[in-house]
């Protein structure tokens, strides 16, 4: 599938920020240090990380359903709308969790849809120090019309 569109993302972009439980801290600390790049945008969360986030940076947070209880999904649907457009995500290498698959799901569509994800510490400090934070950016995303217009069987 070529590439053929572009969907633009403004200088104030739609961040979702998640942390599972054993990374919490370091997803806390990380935001300390960019909390002035963060509150430039506009930022929302699964329901812990995102309290924890109001309450240590002070930002305004838009805080959905906590990850287990559907909080991943909540977010990855908002990346197939457009309505959330970059993803800070440290989840836990080391421990199986009850809703794996969502977060399967919420990595999935991140790539769908190509918007930047960052997974650890390292990924995000490169992303949040590029140029492209504080600018516009042409996001490509791959023409998906062939795809929803595909014939199954006799279907019309
Ligand atoms: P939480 O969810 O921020 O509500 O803890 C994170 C997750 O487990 O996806």
């Amino acid at each position: 599938m070529a590439a053929s569109k572009t969907l633009p993302m403004g200088q104030r972009k739609k961040i979702a920020l998640v942390a599972h439980d054993n990374k919490k801290n370091d997803i806390l600390e990380w935001a300390k240090y960019n909390r002035n790049v963060l509150a430039q945008h506009e930022v929302y969360s699964t329901g812990t990380t995102g309290k924890l986030l109001e309450r240590e940076l002070n930002i305004t947070v838009i805080k959905l359903q906590s990850g287990p209880l559907g909080g991943d999904q909540q977010i990855g649907a908002k990346i197939a709308e457009g309505n959330i457009e970059f993803l800070i995500f440290f989840w836990d290498p080391l421990e199986p969790l009850p809703h794996d698959p969502d977060v399967k799901a919420l990595l999935r569509l991140a790539v769908v849809w190509n918007i930047p994800i960052a997974c650890n510490r390292a990924s995000a400090d490169f992303m949040f120090s590029s140029p492209l934070m504080s600018g516009e950016y042409e996001r490509q995303l791959p023409d998906y019309e062939e795809y929803r217009q595909r014939r199954i069987g006799g279907a019309e």
